[in-house]
Parts: structure tokens; sequence; C-alpha cells
């Protein structure tokens, strides 16, 4: 709040009383002209000098009331900017915030700790002088067209998440605010973890298999009683169900820990897709599925640059999920459409549907929709399918009505 100084009024009062007294003095003669003069004189004069002094005392109060106003104001800020070096000194998250410039406004010594020496800090300095790895760069550039983004950093020797959020600066432009976290032990653990079940899985395998063989043994050479065979089933069926589990977990650990590497070659639809679909009809058929593929003109003849293996199985897990859920009798469509850059192949069925709960839930591994689990399956299939698709540096999305069928859309780069 702003104060208006008021100073007193001009003496014109006093002046005239004074300047009166002086002419009559100098002009009434003596001693008439000292007897009224005089105190006419000395009141106007008395009545000045109280008036000045009073000036002067106030003009000196409302300097000393600004005076003040300005030094607790300038305590004020001293003590925010306290605050604030001692919040941003003692976070253990680094900060680092970019203006609309892509310059840094500001940065704290976890930041400069968590980036290590390869960084070279300055306020005022291009982003450049911090980072130079290009996805990191595409992940900022994210930001400042608006999209709040998140990725994983490598920088010896710690691993580090980081986050870009943009909000609009005094200026008018955009600036982006950046946390890196470290999460270097996560990263261990998460290792750790993806290696034991990758190496359980590999060691269950053998003697699941030992199983099979010594159960398909005593079935094929008639060693059972006939009253012993329903287990033996049993067992067959057990064995089946583990090895389609081991499978699904020794692929998605290989995908996890990076041990799997797609190998991009040039794939025509034209000659890919009837394997596919033959494949595939094998499975529709006991179900009385009809299986249908569509395509947009001339995509016959389109080569896209793709792992045709992974490509194989990603899809081969869409199909098979939008048969195995559907009432039999009914259709599966795979329809293939262009959207340059991108190649769409959408997998459409007529099945129960999805329920949002469980949309946002099913690609995770494991995860099965309640109402489905009479069903048999892993629960791991859309989590292959989603780290392949992201191998592959597309997307996967899902639309679906409960009741009426779900269609999964693949959106995949044409030149890999
Ligand atoms: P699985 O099929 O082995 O159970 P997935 O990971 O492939 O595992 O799928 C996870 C869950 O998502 C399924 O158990 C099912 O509940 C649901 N789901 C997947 N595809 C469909 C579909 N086409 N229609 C209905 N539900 C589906």
């Amino acid at each position: 709040m702003t104060r208006t100084p008021q100073l007193p009024a001009p003496p014109i009062a006093a002046i005239a009383l004074a300047c009166l007294g002086v002419w009559m003095m100098a002009s009434l003669g003596q001693p008439l002209g000292l007897i009224l003069g005089g105190p006419c004189f000395l009141t106007g004069a008395g009545l000045l000098l109280r008036q000045g002094l009073l000036h002067f005392g106030s003009e000196a109060r409302v300097k000393s009331d600004l005076e003040l106003e300005n030094l607790s104001l300038k305590d004020l800020g001293r003590k925010e900017d306290h605050l604030r070096q001692g919040i941003l000194v003692n976070l253990r998250e680094g900060v680092v915030l970019l203006d609309s410039r892509k310059e840094v406004r500001l940065y704290n010594p976890a930041a400069q700790l968590l980036l290590s020496n390869s960084s070279r800090f300055t306020m005022g300095g291009s982003l450049h002088g911090i980072f130079r790895e290009p996805e990191t760069l595409r992940h900022i550039e994210l930001a400042y067209s608006g999209q709040e983004t998140e990725w994983t950093l490598a920088r010896d020797p710690r691993a580090l998440r980081l986050r870009a959020i943009p909000f609009e600066s005094v200026d008018g432009g955009t600036s982006v605010l950046l946390t890196l976290d470290d999460i270097t032990r996560q990263e261990a653990l998460e290792t750790t973890r993806q290696k034991f079940i990758s190496n359980a899985s590999h060691e269950l395998k053998t003697p699941v298999t030992s199983i099979r063989i010594a159960a398909e043994n005593l079935m094929d050479g008639g060693f059972v009683a006939p009253e012993g065979e329903n287990n033996l089933k049993a067992i067959l069926r057990s064995v089946d169900r583990m090895t389609m589990l081991l499978n699904d977990i020794s692929e998605l650990s290989r995908i996890e820990t990076g041990a799997l590497r797609l190998e991009f070659l040039p794939l025509q639809i034209g000659v890919f897709l009837p394997q596919l679909l033959e494949e595939m009809r094998h499975q529709a058929e006991p179900r009385r599925i009809s299986l249908k593929a569509e395509l947009e003109p001339g995509l016959e003849q389109l080569v896209m640059k793709a792992d045709p293996l992974r490509l194989h199985q990603l899809l081969e897990n869409l199909l098979s999920n939008a048969i195995k859920f559907s009432p039999e009798g009914s259709e599966v469509v795979l329809r293939i459409q262009s959207r340059a850059p991108w190649l769409l192949w959408i997998v459409q069925d007529s099945g129960p549907g999805i329920a949002d709960n469980d949309a946002k839930r099913i690609f995770e591994r494991f995860y099965r929709a309640p109402s489905t689990r009479g069903v048999p399956g892993t629960g791991l299939g859309l989590a292959i399918v989603k780290h392949l698709v992201l191998l592959m540096g597309g997307e996967v999305s899902l639309q679906s009505e409960l009741g009426k069928g779900s269609t999964f859309t693949v959106k995949l780069p044409i030149q890999g």
C-alpha cells in the first residue's frame, strides 16, 4: 500500500501578518508603528517559524516512513531469497530452470552433482552446455512445445529420471522446469529382478520338459491303468500351461533386459500377410470364427522396414486374443491402413469388450480382466505386445465398448 505524504498548507497568512507588521512599523512612525506593527510582525514571524519547523518535521517523517517501507521490502526480499536458496540447496532432487530463450535461469547443487562434471553450468548459459544427448534434447523441445514429458538418462555412474514441465514465463514465452531424480539404485534392483526371472524361467524349462516327456511316455506306452489316465491328462494340461507361462516370462524378460535385438528388414505386406492369416486360421477354425483381412488399395505392394518375426509375434498375440475372447461363429477383422509415415494394424473383434477400469491395466504384466478369467491365458501377451511396439518405435491403443467388442490399433513407422 502506498501512502501520500501530508505536508502543511503554505504559510500565506503568517507571511501576510509579518509583512503587515513591517509595513506598520515603517509607515506609522514611532511609537505607534512599533506598538501596532511590532506584535503583528512578531506573531507573523512566529507562525512562519512554527509552520516551517512543522513542514520540515513532517517531510522528514514521511521520508523516514518511506525509507522504513523500503527497508522492510528489502528485508522481505532477502528473507525470500534465503528461503528459496535454503530449499534449492537442500533438495536431493536436481532442479534446472530454462527460460524462454533456452538459457539457464536457475539451478541447484544437486543438479550439478547428478549431471557430474560433463556439464558446464553457468547462469545465462545455453542448455547445450548441460545436455548433449539427442534424446534429452528431443524431450526438452517437446516440453517447449507445451507437453510435459519424462524420460531416463544414463550419466555415468548414475541413472537419472528427468521430468520437463513447461510453464508460461513473465515475458509471455515458455519456460521449462527440469527435475532430476537419481534412480541408480532402483535401476540396479530392477536389473537384478529381471535377471533372476530370466534365469529362473530358463532353469525351470528343463524339468518341465522332462515331466512332459515322462508323462507322454506313460500315456503312449500303456503303462497306466484306465482309471489313472485322467490324472495323466491333467498332468499334461498343467505342463502345457506351465510351458506357455515360462515361454512368455522368458520372452518378456528378454525384451525388458534389452537382450532382445530387433532385426529390421524390408517386408512386403502382400507376402507377409497371407502367411500370418494362414497360421491364425488354424486357431480360428475350431471356434468357427471367420478371420478377414481388409487392406487399403495398393498396400499389398508396400514394403515396410520391420522385424518380421517380432511383427508376426505381436499380431499373433492380438489376433489370438480376439479369437479366444470372441463368441463362436463371430468375425475378427485385421485392417491395414497407411497414414504416412505410419502404418496402422487394426485388430477388431465383436467379443465381450473391456471395461474402462480393466482397459487401464490390461497392458500390465499378469493383469487379466476378472470377467475373462475362465478363458486360458497367462496375462503376459499384451505386456509383450506393448514392449515390442515400443521397441519398434510405435504405439498401441485400445478402443472398446462392453458387450460390443474391442479394437486394438498398432501404429508402426513404415521406415522402421
Ligand atoms: P491373456 O490373454 O493371456 O490373459 P493378455 O495380456 O493377452 O493375457 O491380455 C490381458 C487381458 O486383457 C486378458 O486376460 C483379457 O482380460 C483382456 N483382453 C485382451 N484382449 C481382449 C479382447 N480382444 N477382448 C476382451 N478382453 C481382452
